[in-house]
């Protein structure tokens, strides 16, 4: 694998920061996973990319391990003050938007990818969670968090900035080879 020219070819997508992330880094933590469970984000039960749906910290720890590569990627957006929800929101969107195309373009070459995202699963308007199957298990999005990932952590591990100034939102993904 061409690692550098991997990383060229997803800085030119517009993340901020792209970097080779080293898996053994990415240890599931049970503390990350017991956040998800006071919902904040709403996802909780309500997605199949989330928990307690997208399997135990053990079958997560086994499907990060079975990969040898990865990279880490993060959108950073200044915000007009602290407060501005609206391009927290926007922020996110654009980290998405990127992500998905990262993600369409390196899977032809890569079917086994691991998408590791921000924030649950998107691929559909309304998540079909918990009453009928995932429609499209094979492209679900997983949040770092959900697989009890400790993102700022890896983000410092792995020399990306989690914080890029007073006024910015960050957001941050990997994707496992
Ligand atoms: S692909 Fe659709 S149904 Fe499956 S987890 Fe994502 S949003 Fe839910």
């Amino acid at each position: 694998m061409d690692m550098k020219n991997l990383i060229e070819r997803m800085k030119k997508i517009g993340f901020t920061e792209v970097a080779e992330v080293n898996v053994k880094d990415l240890v599931p933590m049970p503390e990350i996973r017991q956040m998800c469970a006071a919902d904040r984000c709403g996802a909780y039960g309500h997605k199949w990319s989330c928990p307690p749906y997208c399997g135990t910290l053990e079958e997560c720890t086994e499907r990060i391990q079975a990969h040898q590569n990865g990279i880490i990627m993060t959108t950073a957006t200044q915000l007009e003050d602290s407060f501005d929800y609206e391009g927290m929101q926007e922020g996110g969107r654009r980290h998405q938007k990127q992500f998905l195309q990262a993600v369409e373009e390196l899977r032809p070459e890569y079917p086994d990818l691991l998408p590791l995202g921000a924030g649950g699963c998107r691929n559909c308007e309304t998540c079909t969670c918990p009453d009928e199957p995932c429609r499209f298990p094979d492209k679900m999005m997983v949040p770092m968090e959900a697989y009890g990932l400790f993102v700022s952590d890896v983000c410092r591990r792995n020399g990306v900035k989690y914080n890029n100034g007073e006024a910015t939102v960050t957001y941050v993904s990997c994707i496992l080879f």
